[in-house]
């Protein structure tokens, strides 16, 4: 099977923390959280529709001016999510640069910013055209957890404590679609932006008695038709969705760890900081950050399937291994910190 989210961290161990997640077979990707992204590629950045930031220390939200340098001139809207104060920081960082030539630019680039609080969004549209001023007055929305949502997939949050608010993030497919190429092969169907609609109509419970029909590449003369429900037992076989969640910057506290094993419950892969080693709790309470102890009992506690610590401070450059080892000790022995 081949999943639909590719997540990648895409600094070392010690460099800023940020998770890049491109969809399979589809010219699109989100980021959780945007410190250096000089090791992204353009092409992967232009990739980018939308982006979560857990909190604004620099270390997370530094690549903003390399995301906005990438994208000026295009036409295109990103939508970008972050914790209280957000549209503040957003606002400060665009009111850095002189915008008096960009009456004349006829693309349509903007960022769509929403500030998460606890019970409701406060969401805004900052156009390029616009010299970046704020659209309208901002808008308040009441919120559940879910930020983004289409039919195959959704994407949420939860409030976590790093001091400040910090923002921990989920993104969850619907359910997997996997197509059989060999029952593709003896319909005689090929495979084409069809599939991408069959997999639409089931993610969108399209009824399975409704026709679908499938037409022939160009040059060829006509449409083949079947019953969804009937095409669907011969070429796909459907799994359980895949669940990414990133957690980066929280200290460790009863109400944060029980916040995160609730949260991250069941995932497929859990991404979480793990900044410094458990001989150095008190330096990690102090500076609002797990060990990789904390991190690896709350990934047992939460039946994750997989997990990955990074965010290591760099007093222990040379030694990462020791993090990586302390992590995966507490999830084996589901250790209780
Ligand atoms: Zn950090
Ligand atoms: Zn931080």
């Amino acid at each position: 099977m081949r999943p639909l989210f590719h997540p990648r961290l895409i600094n070392s161990d010690f460099g800023d923390p940020i998770l890049f997640i491109p969809f399979l077979l589809e010219k699109r990707a989100v980021l959780f959280d945007l410190g250096d992204i000089h090791s992204l590629s353009s092409r992967d950045i232009l990739k980018i529709t939308h982006v979560f930031i857990t909190h604004t220390h620099i270390d997370h939200f530094c690549g903003f001016d390399r995301l906005l340098r990438l994208f000026l001139g295009r036409d295109k809207i990103v939508y970008m999510y972050g914790p209280a104060g957000f549209l503040k920081n957003v606002e400060g960082k665009l009111a850095a640069y002189s915008w008096n030539l960009v009456d004349n630019f006829s693309n349509q680039f903007g960022f769509y910013l929403t500030e998460v609080h606890s019970k409701h969004l406060i969401t805004n549209l900052y156009l390029c055209r616009d010299k970046f001023r704020p659209a309208r007055p901002a808008e308040v929305k009441p919120f559940n957890s879910t930020l983004y949502e289409e039919p195959a997939l959704s994407i949420s949050t939860v409030v976590l404590d790093h001091s400040i608010p910090c923002l921990g993030f989920s993104i969850k497919e619907q359910f997997h679609v996997n197509i059989k190429k060999d029952a593709l092969d003896s319909l005689g169907l090929e495979t084409g932006p069809w599939l991408h609609e069959f997999k639409q109509a089931l993610f969108n419970h399209r009824l399975p008695d409704s026709a679908f029909e499938i037409k022939s590449k160009k040059g060829i003369s006509g449409k083949k038709k079947f019953i969804l429900g009937d095409l669907a037992k011969q070429i796909a076989v459907i799994t359980p969705g895949q669940k990414i969640t990133y957690i980066a910057d929280v200290v460790y506290n009863e109400l944060n760890a029980e916040k995160i094993i609730n949260f991250s419950k069941d995932s497929d892969h859990l991404f979480i900081e793990a900044a410094f080693l458990d001989k150095h709790k008190n330096i990690a309470r102090t500076k609002n950050h797990l060990t990789a102890r904390q991190a690896g009992t709350i990934a047992a506690m939460a039946g994750v399937k997989q997990f990955t610590v990074f965010h290591f401070s760099p007093r222990y450059a040379g030694q990462a291994n020791l993090l990586h080892e302390e992590a995966h000790e507490a999830y084996g022995t589901g250790a209780t910190s």
